[in-house]
């Protein structure tokens, strides 16, 4: 197919995310994705800044990533997972419960992101099921966070972000306090975290549940919050006895500095889901992780099973490839590159700061944010990062990026440089 053709066509037919079919923002298709260039069908050579969400840490079109699917190809694409396993399935189980938080031992793979937060939304109701505490049904958060767009991870994510008057009735109510002011890095301060103690201690009768993203809240506002709120979350929710589900989807396997940000408080959740970069960006699969008191309690009680089994569960290939993933990150020396993304991350988007259109820049591991005071004109911006050989996609008043760790310092400059010359264009209203 030509350009215009596949272009004619998808406008027509195709959904692209949070997109319109009426009016649809250009769209820009892609001929191949090497290293952290993303060459697109008319040659033109961008730099990525985005790692396809979160998911590509070390870079498209990796030789050890490809070689690991194909290995895996010749011999078995997939099999079902009731009654069966394989090797793939147990080595990344074992690789999966080694390197996360400490009294993870149990290991449910899935489909997607929003499925595992789902499976563990579910966990946290058989869990109070089994103990014959029904009422114990509802789940808290914090305002701005993101858990995904299936039904109850919809639930959970921000209500005003996340349209939830638009399905005002159908979704369940859920409770929601303030985002944490107290930024990462800056002196704890006890009142920040008042208000979801409030909640939980109040309401410790009906929840099954706290559910938090770690650290960094993603794509409900790119927030960065002191770990001493996660660490007093988790000293709350075992006073008051409702379980922690910690989302680390966006933030698992380096990205914010440590492993896991759960480490950064030392904070070991009940329920941790996992995703996006977990099969270093080749397959969509995610996995949620227990200990063995959730596990047992679900599978001593009614009805002695835990109920939830997709049809792809532990597909070979996502786990061959989640397996070579693991491996390369642990085999090199990702703290130090994180770290060096962040320094030069820190330095160079901080001249933003003298941007009129700009209100805060922050960073924290290999993820960099540049907020602005007013929302940026997507179709505008985006068509000039591309002019500007980078593929960074802003939402509402954010500009972020979060690139591979393999990036180089001229590849990340060139990152920088785009966001400060098409920031300093926008015309203030
Ligand atoms: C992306 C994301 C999800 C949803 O994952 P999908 O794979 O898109 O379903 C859930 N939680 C967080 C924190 C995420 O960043």
């Amino acid at each position: 197919m030509n350009i215009n053709s596949i272009l004619e066509y998808d406008k027509e037919h195709i959904w692209h995310p949070y997109s319109s079919m009426d009016n649809p923002i250009q769209v820009y298709p892609v001929k191949d994705a090497n290293g952290c260039t993303i060459t697109l069908l008319d040659g033109k050579e961008l730099i990525d800044g985005m790692s396809s969400w979160w998911a590509v840490i070390h870079g498209y079109n990796h030789p050890k990533l490809n070689a690991a699917i194909s290995a895996q190809l010749k011999k078995m694409a997939h099999v079902m997972f009731g009654g069966l396993t394989h090797e793939p399935a147990v080595l990344l189980a074992k690789k999966l419960i080694d390197l996360t938080p400490k009294g993870l031992e149990k290991v449910f793979f899935c489909d997607s992101g929003s499925v595992s937060v789902e499976v563990a939304l579910k966990m946290a109701l058989q869990y109070w099921h089994a103990l014959k505490q029904p009422t114990k049904n509802q789940f808290a958060t914090i305002k701005s966070g993101y858990h995904g767009d299936t039904w109850n991870a919809m639930s959970v994510s921000d209500p005003v972000t996340g349209m939830h008057k638009m399905f005002h009735g159908n979704l369940p109510i859920h409770y929601f306090a303030e985002q944490p002011k107290v930024r990462f890095g800056e002196k704890w301060n006890e009142k920040d975290a008042v208000p979801l103690i409030n909640i939980i201690e109040r309401h410790s009768d009906t929840l099954a549940a706290v559910v938090l993203e770690p650290i960094v809240q993603g794509a409900g506002g790119m927030w960065f919050y002191s770990p001493n709120y996660l660490r007093a979350i988790k000293k709350a929710c075992i006073k008051y006895n409702v379980l922690l589900i910690c989302d680390e989807i966006a933030t698992g396997f380096g990205r914010t500095g440590k492993l896991f940000a759960c480490d950064h408080a030392n904070v070991s959740p009940d329920i941790l889901c996992l995703g996006k970069a977990i099969t270093g960006g080749y397959l969509s699969f995610a996995a949620t992780l227990t200990t063995k008191k959730v596990s047992n309690t679900i599978s001593q009680g009614e009805p002695g099973v835990f109920m939830h089994g997709p049809t792809f569960m532990a597909n070979p290939l996502a786990c061959a490839v989640a397996n070579d993933s693991i491996d390369l990150l642990m085999s090199s020396n990702w703290k130090e590159k994180v770290f060096q993304i962040q320094e030069q991350l820190d330095l160079q988007l901080s001249t933003c700061l003298e941007l009129e259109p700009v209100k805060d820049v922050r960073v924290l591991g290999a993820i960099g944010v540049v907020e602005l005071h007013q929302p940026v004109d997507m179709a505008q911006i985006q068509k000039r990062f591309v002019q500007e050989r980078v593929w960074i996609r802003p939402f509402g008043k954010l500009v972020y990026v979060m690139p591979p760790y393999i990036i180089s310092n001229s590849e990340l400059s060139k990152l920088t440089t785009a966001i400060y010359t098409v920031i300093s264009e926008i015309v203030i209203v």
